[in-house]
This record gives structure tokens, C-alpha cells and sequence, in this order.
């Protein structure tokens, strides 16, 4: 009998209402339930997999191959738990489904309408994702009021309906303080609980974001006007990091009402490694600097995950990561010393296309010859190949097949085939369509013994990564590279996945994303590594 929490949002976006929803989760699994999340985004796109990170931020990969939203990403790293593809859901899987259905003639002749139609299958996606669990936390996104959301709270009133005291609903709102009155005022609360009890929703509790304490009188009045229990309004001002923001929840008493709402027994939250993690972000003893050559720099949220595992690698070492934006299409020979001269280690994440990509190889021959810790992940692997083709094998015109199709010296290129994550043969040309034609997901990698990165992983053999690319290292220069000192360290059904130099104290190149598998709880090896030897040879 799975219990379900729906997130909504108020007022406006970028509020929090996913790590709202990460940190609920995050506390009722720790206090023992079987909690699962969803996120639903009402856009039209299938997934987020063509969108471009500079308006949407990072395409997060879960282990089964789904691109997704980024918030699936904060879910997995918060509940310390692997989600998969029936954890993102959009306005584009439900309607491509139900045509689809229509087309074959599933529906005997009915008129297709969005209600019902549109909501059973939204309704039917969502109990399948709670399928199994305790309680499903569901957060729904945009705001109250959007056009495009409203089939999903339609379904959600529907499910209230039937499901009774099993559905709950937290609503996220902002508070703001008005500095000439000094007041925080709660209008805009007001208004959006309206908004959503015109489509037939009344929540349970709200979360009230706001840059101010928020007073009893405030709270008693909140609680009056939204008929909502006041020890249901919950305060969120800002934290120090999102990790701090379950245990502010907690002790603003938010399990209390959602205990008994939801009638979830008493329960308590062991929460104790989680604070001593916090701890270490907030007061770090040590601090290392390290260059992030990127080049999707303006939105950071482009690179989430990566930013978050260097967090948990940090926590994990008592140590703040400081990064030092570099972009890379301002790197050049000539301001490397500006640029690179301060920093105790360079990472070059990944990315798509030419551009930026002549500064990166900049960065990666500096780390390489002034003997920097290096971490190169995916194009930043492909990339630290390229530089040692040419810098140091010679071979000039060494480059990707995405950048130039006719190389002579194509060190990275476009395999015709491979084996998928089901056993089955995916083909590859350059033609493919844009749409889903990656290497997406889950593959195992063999570590040769001996290596840094076999280290990394405290002497594992065979370790599970995730993948997002279209191209891949050669295997055609593998010997010579090898005999040149760089080191092919780790490979997957003749596929080389990861790279390093012999003579150099950490250098490493990774065709896979570390930064997707890393949780607070437990880091990322591959980020661990490169920031413990970071801070080691500092
Ligand atoms: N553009 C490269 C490829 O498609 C690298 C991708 C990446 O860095 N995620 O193989």
C-alpha cells in the first residue's frame, strides 16, 4: 500500500523544490521506509536528451540509459540509491504512448481525451514507479498555474480521491521579506494555495522559502489562512549547502504532521553520518584549488553532478574544492601561466562539439609536462589522448572523428557497432540521428592491476560506470600509446575506458561520468581519487 508525497511549487520557480523533495525522501529513508522518488516535468520533449545544457542544465544518465532531468540526480545522490528510467516522467512519454495505442487501435473506437486518457496513463506511471515502495515522493514540476502541468494535477486530485489519506501534499512557497515595510508578507502564499485548491488540491503542509526567520505570528497566520495545521508550516531559509537542508527540516519538526498525516508510525531518522558529512563541507580543515576547464561555464548547472561529487570527494577528505572557472575558448598558450599558474590540479569535464576544445588540449599538455594532477573525464579522456598523439607520439594531425572526418590519425573515432546494455548490436554512423544514438548507461570496465585508478577503487577489478558519448578511443594505437607511457588501465568488451600516465604523480582520463554514481554517503572513486591525490601533492 504505497504512500504517495506530491511536491508542488507556488509563487515561483527555482525555489527548491527538488532538493525539498530530495530531502523529505532523504529522511524517511533514513528512517528505515522504502522510499522511492519521480520527478514529472510537463514539457513536451521526451527527454531532456536533445536539449541543450546552456538552457536546461545537465542531461543526468541513470544506470538503466535514461538521459533525464538534473533532479534525478540530486534524488540518487540524497536517497544514496540508483533510480532509473521510470523515475523521470514527461509530458512527451505520456502523449507519444497514448497516440501511439490510439494508432494500433488499443482504444476500440473511444474518442481520445486528456481526461481520461492523458491522466490514466499518467496515473498508471506514477503507481509503477511506487510500485513496491513505502512511500513515493513526487515532485511536480513548474508552478502552480502553468498550462502544461495541469493534467498532472489532475491526476494527482484524482488519486487524492481515490487513495484518500494515502496522498499528502507539501507546497513549496516563497515568503518574501519587504525591506522598506520590514515584513515578510504572505500574500503570494495566499494566493498560490488558492490557485491550487480552484483545481481541487488542498495541501497539507507548506514549505515556506524565505531569506528571514519566520516568526509564530507569521506561521498562525499562514496556518489560518491555507488551512493548514501550523505545525505544518515548515520555514526553509536559506542553507549553507543543500545538504544542511534535511536536517533544518528536521528540526523544524517536519516529520511530525507527515507521520501522522500519512500514518507512518513513529519514526526516527538516523542521521548522524550525514551531519558529520555536513560538518566537513561547512568547516573543511583543508582547501585545494583546481582549474575546471570548461566550456558551458555562464549556467553551472551544466555540470551538477560533477560539481556535487566534488563536494562528497571534499567531505570525504575534510577539504574544500575551490574551483577556478576556466573557459576554455579564452585558454590559450600565451595566458596559460595566468590562468593555470595558481591551481593544485586540472579537470576537464566533458562536453560535445569543436568549440573550446584547442584551449582544453592547452590545459591538459600543462597538467601533463608541469606534472599536475589531472583528471579528464569522457571528451577530456578523448582529448588527453589527442594531446600525447601529438605532443609526444608525433603524429600531427591526430584528432577526433568529430572534429575531422577525414583524419589520418583519427585517435577517437566513431565505432560502426557495438554490443548494448541488453546484449543486443547497436549500429552507428555518422548519419544517425541526434535523438538517442549514445552510448548510454551502465558498463562494466576491467582495471589492469598496478594502476592509479585500480587504486582509486581499493584494488577492484571490475568496476560499474556510467556512459554518455558517441565516440570512443581507438584501439588501433593502443600498443603504441602503451609503449609511450600512457597507459590503457581499464577496458570493457575491447573498448578502452580509461587512461593514465606512467610518469606523472595523477594523471587520469575516464571515457565514462564518474560524477553521475557519487552520493554524499558514498563518493565517486574515480573524484575521491583525484581529490585525495590533489590534496596529497598539493
Ligand atoms: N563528444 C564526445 C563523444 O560524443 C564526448 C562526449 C562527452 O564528453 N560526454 O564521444
Amino acid at each position: 500500500m504505497t504512500k504517495y508525497i506530491f511536491v508542488t511549487g507556488g509563487v515561483l520557480s527555482s525555489l527548491g523544490k527538488g532538493i525539498t523533495s530530495a530531502s523529505v525522501a532523504a529522511l524517511l529513508r533514513n528512517s528505515g521506509l522504502n522510499v522511492s522518488m519521480l520527478k514529472i516535468d510537463p514539457y513536451i520533449n521526451v527527454d531532456p536528451g536533445t536539449m541543450s545544457p546552456m538552457e536546461h542544465g545537465e542531461v543526468f544518465v541513470t544506470s538503466d540509459g535514461a538521459e533525464t532531468d538534473l533532479d534525478i540526480g540530486h534524488y540518487e545522490r540524497f536517497l544514496n540509491d540508483t533510480l532509473g528510467k521510470k523515475n523521470n516522467i514527461t509530458t512527451g512519454q505520456i502523449y507519444s504512448t497514448v497516440i501511439e495505442k490510439e494508432r494500433r487501435g488499443d482504444y476500440l473506437g473511444e474518442t481520445i481525451q486528456v481526461v481520461p486518457h492523458i491522466t490514466e496513463e499518467i496515473k498508471k506511471r506514477i503507481k509503477s514507479a511506487g510500485k513496491d515502495k513505502d512511500v513515493l515522493v513526487v515532485e511536480l514540476g513548474g508552478t502552480i498555474g502553468d498550462i502544461e502541468g495541469l493534467p498532472f494535477y489532475e491526476s494527482v486530485r484524482q488519486m487524492k480521491h481515490s487513495l484518500k489519506s494515502r496522498v499528502y501534499n507539501i507546497h513549496v512557497t516563497l515568503v518574501p521579506y519587504v525591506a522598506v515595510a520590514d515584513e515578510l508578507k504572505t500574500k503570494p502564499t495566499q494566493h498560490s494555495v488558492q490557485e491550487l485548491r480552484r483545481i481541487g488540491m488542498t495541501p497539507n503542509m507548506l514549505v515556506c522559502r524565505s531569506e528571514k526567520h519566520i516568526p509564530k505570528e507569521i506561521k498562525k497566520k499562514l496556518s489560518n489562512s491555507c488551512d493548514v495545521e501550523y505545525d505544518s508550516i515548515i520555514e526553509a531559509t536559506d542553507a549553507r549547502t543543500i545538504y544542511e537542508v534535511p536536517l533544518q527540516f528536521l528540526s523544524d519538526g517536519i516529520l511530525k504532521p507527515i507521520m501522522r498525516d500519512l500514518e507512518l508510525g513513529d519514526i526516527k531518522p538516523d542521521m548522524k553520518e550525514w551531519r558529520k558529512l555536513t560538518k566537513r563541507i561547512i568547516e573543511p580543515a583543508n582547501e585545494i584549488k583546481i582549474a575546471f576547464v570548461g566550456k558551458y561555464l555562464e549556467l553551472k548547472e551544466s555540470y551538477k553532478s560533477l560539481l556535487e561529487s566534488l563536494v562528497h570527494a571534499g567531505a570525504w577528505c575534510d577539504t574544500k574544492v575551490n574551483c577556478k572557472w576556466v573557459d576554455s575558448e579564452d585558454l590559450t598558450n600565451s595566458n596559460l601561466q595566468d590562468m593555470l599558474g595558481d591551481v593544485d590540479g586540472v579537470l576537464v569535464p566533458g562536453g560535445f562539439g569543436e568549440r573550446g576544445v584547442n584551449g582544453k588540449l592547452e590545459a591538459i599538455k600543462h597538467a601533463r609536462e608541469q606534472k599536475i594532477p589531472y583528471l579528464g573525464i569522457c571528451l577530456g579522456m578523448q582529448l588527453a589522448l589527442i594531446e600525447f598523439a601529438r605532443n609526444v607520439l608525433g603524429l600531427e594531425d591526430a584528432n577526433s572523428q568529430e572534429f575531422d572526418k577525414t583524419t589520418k590519425n583519427p585517435i577517437v573515432y566513431l565505432i560502426d557497432e557495438f554490443i548494448d546494455q541488453e546484449g543486443g548490436k547497436q549500429i552507428r554512423t555518422h548519419k544517425s540521428p541526434m535523438g538517442g544514438t549514445l552510448r548510454l548507461g551502465s558498463y562494466e570496465c576491467n582495471l589492469k592491476k598496478g594502476t592509479k585508478l585500480r587504486e582509486a577503487y581499493s584494488d577492484t577489478e571490475r568496476i560499474v560506470e556510467r556512459h554518455r558519448h558517441r565516440f570512443e578511443a581507438n584501439p588501433k594505437y593502443k600498443e603504441i600509446f602503451e609503449n609511450s607511457g600512457m597507459v590503457i588501465s581499464g577496458e570493457s568488451k575491447g573498448l578502452i575506458e580509461t587512461v593514465e600516465l606512467q610518469d606523472h604523480p595523477w594523471f587520469v582520463g575516464v571515457q565514462f561520468h564518474p560524477e553521475f554514481t557519487s552520493h554524499l554517503q558514498n563518493p565517486n572513486r574515480t573524484i575521491l581519487g583525484f581529490v585525495e591525490n590533489t590534496l596529497k601533492l598539493k
